[in-house]
């Protein structure tokens, strides 16, 4: 029955995927009747609303009763909706497909799938996301899979296949000893899942390859292995250095760009802040310290908290006592950095979760911990948006904004999940989905 509904899929998949590529006219005016409007930045929804597009962006967004329709335009009726911009998740692997141990966990994503396969599946990946109302993806690396991300990104750009928009990261950066594949004879020489460097020239000189060659942001990693400590706290090993951090941030920023820093706790969290990391990723067990210099430092915060809820192993092995230690500490370093305001950004870690699984869940966690479900979408719209220097342009219903919008069927500010089923979406003034009735 899976492989029915997947063959099925990939039909209706083929069938989208030929309209998609149509061109867009740009004088194209479409009207669109909003039943309840939650535009990305204002506190509190609106109702009976009017949106006008031109082409690819909002023209503009008006009272239904006093609104003046521009003669000739189609009109898309979501007036019994609630209507949103279209969401932003902020780390994504389009080129990981689950670690699910039965399949081989990580490693089998490098040494046994070709290029070619992996592209397959990251082109599905991409149309996955964009089905689930997801419109743009900082995706985080591709975990060996080199500069393909790159190449996905001018694939959706260039109308050949269809997926949000893409902020790509390339191949990642981590120190010897920082990153698998690992574990095997030492005698051979594995390939590894980011471009390793060892010392503040090499740092440098990897920053500036990915840049060079298409990253948007430069992901770093600043912990890798992590264990119970002594008296039961979550210890990570640190990786890179804060003079090899400094030469990556240096040179990021210099090219007008930003480093995104994988951290856990401890040594490598604090060389990740004094370093000049501009996002935190997982930041598992953030301490007062670190929360106050993120505060000061304006530092972005990625927790990734529903990736910490699966895969544990089990619970009387070192591995699953650290798994559910990693939850554990997670939490209340959530709920401290909400309290304290340090700036949220919603990311999933698709890619470590199966792409089989709803990208929306983690919406449930975020309020399980606290959020309030108009602050959680909004750390998916406008302030992802900022964190991508994209604000007024993505994750916003508003004039001058791209016309990225989605609509569900029920109210997500009573209900959080009702975003986990997204039935109408349009990216770039282009209708992509259309399932409501
Ligand atoms: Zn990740």
């Amino acid at each position: 029955m899976k492989n029915l509904c997947w063959t099925l899929f990939l039909t209706l998949a083929a069938g989208l995927a030929a309209q998609d590529s149509k061109p867009l006219n740009s004088q194209t005016l479409t009207v669109i009747r909003v039943g309840a409007l939650i535009d990305g930045k204002s506190d509190k929804p609106r109702h009976d609303q009017v949106i006008v597009i031109q082409g690819d962006h909002i023209e503009s967004v008006s009272d239904a009763a006093s609104a003046k329709l521009p003669p000739g335009a189609a009109v898309i009726d979501l007036s019994k909706a609630t209507v949103l911009p279209g969401l932003i998740d902020s780390h994504t692997h389009i080129f990981l497909q689950g670690e699910t141990p039965a399949q081989g966990g990580y490693d089998a994503n490098i040494l046994y799938a070709p290029l070619a396969l992996r592209a397959a599946r990251a082109t599905v990946a991409a149309r996955r996301a964009l089905e689930q109302g997801f419109t743009t993806l900082r995706d985080v690396e591709t975990e060996g899979a080199g500069y393909g991300d790159v190449g996905i990104k001018q694939a959706i750009a260039g109308g050949y296949i269809p997926g949000p928009r893409l902020f790509v990261s390339t191949r990642a950066i981590s120190t010897t000893g920082g990153y698998p594949l690992e574990g095997y004879a030492p005698e051979l020489d594995m390939p590894k899942g980011a471009q390793i460097i060892d010392g503040a020239v090499e740092a440098r000189k990897a920053a500036r390859e990915q840049l060079d060659h298409g990253a948007d942001w430069i992901k770093v990693y600043m912990t890798h292995r992590s264990w119970v400590g002594k008296n039961g706290e979550l210890v990570s090993q640190p990786t890179l250095t804060v003079e090899e951090l400094r030469a990556i941030v240096d040179e990021t920023h210099g090219w007008g760009k930003k480093v995104a820093c994988h951290a856990y706790s401890g040594i490598g969290l604090r060389r990740a802040l004094d370093g000049g990391c501009d996002s935190i990723e997982h930041g598992l067990d953030l301490d007062d310290a670190a929360i106050s210099q993120m505060l000061k430092q304006g530092t972005w915060y990625v927790p990734t908290i529903a990736a910490y809820y699966t895969d544990w192993a089990p619970a009387d092995t070192p591995e699953g006592r650290r798994d559910r230690l990693r939850a554990s500490v997670h939490e209340p370093s959530f709920k401290k950095a909400l309290k304290a305001g340090v700036k949220i950004a919603f990311g999933t870690d698709m890619g470590g979760i199966p792409w089989t699984e709803p990208m929306a869940q983690e919406f449930s966690r975020m309020t399980e911990l606290g959020m309030q479900p108009m602050d959680a979408i909004q750390s998916a719209t406008s302030r992802a948006a900022m964190m991508l220097d994209m604000e007024g342009k993505i994750g916003v219903v508003a004039p001058g904004a791209f016309a990225d919008i989605i609509a569900v069927g029920g109210d997500p500010l009573r209900d959080i999940k009702a975003l986990e089923s997204v039935q109408w979406v349009m990216k770039d003034g282009k209708v992509f989905r259309s399932d409501l009735n």
